[in-house]
């Protein structure tokens, strides 16, 4: 029997995305983050009520809409009115160890003059932090983060190896500091590569410091966007520093992160050239630049960039396949977005999971913000609560009205503020500009994430598990989509975006190179993807070298007989946080 979607009043369609993938029909929900598989019904159901809200619709179907987070009966769900902002749970701090640096990067001079202050060590009075800040700071880390046990402090600049005197001095410190108090911090470091030396590569390598290198291809491209300020470039400089990295690694993965400025859209050649030279993870950020400038892409190079993308994803897809670690570091944290599915009223962890601090000790929301905006407080002082929650507000507000109705907003949430304040002057206007862009980019997200847990579901997160499942037309795909579909009474679901989960990624731009994983840990950071390094470091690690210990989980490679074949049988071990 039919009835009527208005049985009980009118029915609104909620945000979603169809699409084919394997020869089948997938539905992500928008308002609960779950990902099905359709059936013909639901088909035909999504295309009716898309016609009218009044369609003639089975009851089941209806119900399993419901349920989904599809429909909404009486209407789209009210707005959710004032809500008290997260709670600050930081686990992130990214300290600006210098303002100088011995680049002048194209992209870099260009945001500079987008905002009014000259490029890191361009003549002005660049500052830097002294050893006593960067003390203080990890101890407001260690104060203000709780229980946590996964922080990281993110060593960052200008160009931080200019601080090399510093870092050698205070990390060690800082390491001893926190082992006494009985916490863990891992310390990561974003360089452009051009001054490491083997002392340098030891002491990183023998401090267990992640290393990302901001590199942007083939010497012809890194040497027109990475210039010294004589205009000589920084290819050869940065090669030889990777040598070292390489030397000195210790079997940690090294990642690459690549600036596309305008006229350097060739994604697929710059990955093959990066992963030539040894990277084993690659991850791309267009450059923040105004609109118009000619170190912006320009929107037949985004075109471009996506169709590189494209053939990453389908690259990737074969690694996965062929048990091989997949190296496109975008496309990992996409899968791991789609795949937790969690609602995210958050661009970023900006603010909530992530402060950065100034050489002076000031913290602001996020690296890129430093500033910019108004100061969150100081690592005397404290936070400014008061100022906090006002940033938080903005940056929910700012999703109205553009992008409530917007299936994306998940992935995105209006994009990065420093992005929406180098292009429009405002850091909490979504970032509209690139909304095509990210909608492909994540479509591909989710046409990929299907393929590899038809084809490899362990590498996911186990076999899909159908027991269970109580709904007939759609069947769940990612985590929460399965959460959705178990049989645990009254239907959900359509929960206000109000509660913020855990984690907090950075959507610089269309690169969601991540502030933070999604466990809310750093081991991340984007702009873009000091991060990436990090993916090796969360539940998703495939590197063998992750391996847990054998006392607290004992049986964790029980399955695995042969380490070169059953690798992939390795029981995946959800840490503590
Ligand atoms: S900025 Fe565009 S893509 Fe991002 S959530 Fe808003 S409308 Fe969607
Ligand atoms: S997206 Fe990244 S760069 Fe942008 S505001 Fe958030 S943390 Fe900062």
């Amino acid at each position: 029997m039919e009835h009527r979607c208005s049985a009980a009043g009118p029915a609104a369609l909620l945000p979603h995305r169809r699409f084919q993938a394997d020869g089948e029909t997938y539905v992500y929900a928008a308002e609960t983050g779950g990902l099905f598989r359709a059936d013909e019904d639901v088909r035909d159901a999504l295309s009716a009520l898309a016609a009218s809200a009044d369609a003639a619709v089975p009851p089941e179907v209806v119900s399993d809409l419901l349920r989904a987070g599809l429909l909404q009966r009486g209407g789209r769900p009210a707005r959710p009115g004032r809500i008290a902002p997260p709670a600050l749970a930081l686990r992130t701090l990214v300290l600006m160890l210098t303002e100088s640096c011995n680049l002048s990067c194209r992209y870099c001079y260009e945001a500079c003059e987008a905002h009014g202050s000259p490029p890191a060590g361009a003549g002005g009075t660049a500052r830097e932090m002294s050893a006593e800040t960067f003390l203080r700071c990890v101890e407001f880390l260690l104060d203000a983060s709780g229980e946590s046990r996964s922080l990281s402090v993110v060593l960052f600049g200008g160009e931080p190896l200019l601080r090399f005197p510093l870092l050698r001095a205070a990390v060690p410190q800082a390491m001893a500091m926190t082992g006494e108090r009985g916490r863990e911090i891992s310390f990561s470091l974003t360089t452009n590569g051009t001054l490491i030396t083997d002392e340098i590569a030891e002491f990183l390598g023998r401090n267990g410091i992640s290393v990302c290198v901001s590199i942007d291809g083939p010497p012809e491209v890194h040497d027109l966007n990475r210039p010294y300020g004589s205009g000589r470039g920084s290819y050869a400089d940065v090669a030889r520093g990777i040598s070292r990295l390489m030397k000195y690694r210790n079997g940690r993965p090294l990642a690459a992160r690549v600036t596309l400025g305008g006229g350097a859209a060739d994604v697929g050649g710059t990955f093959e050239h990066l992963r030539e030279l040894g990277f084993d993870e690659v991850g791309f950020a267009p450059a923040s630049a105004a609109e118009g400038s000619p170190a912006a892409l320009a929107e037949e190079e985004l075109d471009r960039v996506m169709e590189g993308f494209r053939e990453l994803a389908s690259r990737y897809e074969s690694d996965v396949r062929e048990r091989r670690m997949p190296a496109f570091s975008n496309m990992t944290q996409i899968l791991a977005l789609i795949h937790r599915g969690e609602p995210m009223p958050y661009p970023c962890g900006a603010g909530i999971g992530m402060l950065a601090a100034d050489p002076s000790g000031t913290f602001y929301p996020c690296h890129r913000l430093c500033g910019v905006g108004d100061a969150l407080g100081d690592r005397e002082r404290g936070i400014a609560v008061d100022v906090r929650n006002r940033f938080l507000d903005r940056a929910r507000k700012r999703r109205e009205p553009a992008c409530e109705p917007c299936w994306a907003k998940n992935f995105c949430s209006g994009g990065c503020y420093h992005d929406a304040y180098l292009r429009q002057g405002d850091l909490f206007a979504p970032s509209t500009h690139y909304c095509r862009w990210i909608r492909e980019l994540f479509l591909l997200g989710l046409q990929t994430y299907v393929r590899i847990q038809n084809e490899t579901p362990t590498f996911l997160d186990g076999p899909v598990r159908r027991k269970g499942d109580c709904m007939k037309h759609l069947k769940p795909v990612n985590r929460k989509a399965k959460a959705i579909g178990k049989d645990s009474g009254d239907p959900p679901v359509v929960e206000a975006q109000g509660t913020i989960p855990f984690m907090h990624t950075c959507t610089s731009v269309f690169n969601p190179g991540y502030e933070i994983d999604w466990t809310g840990s750093t081991k991340q950071l984007c702009t873009p993807i000091e991060t990436d390094l990090f993916g090796t470091t969360d539940m998703y690690c495939w590197w063998p070298g992750q391996a847990p210990d054998t006392y607290n989980n004992p049986d964790w490679n029980a399955d695995c007989t042969r380490a070169m074949k059953d690798w992939m049988k390795l029981k995946v071990v959800k840490p503590e946080w």
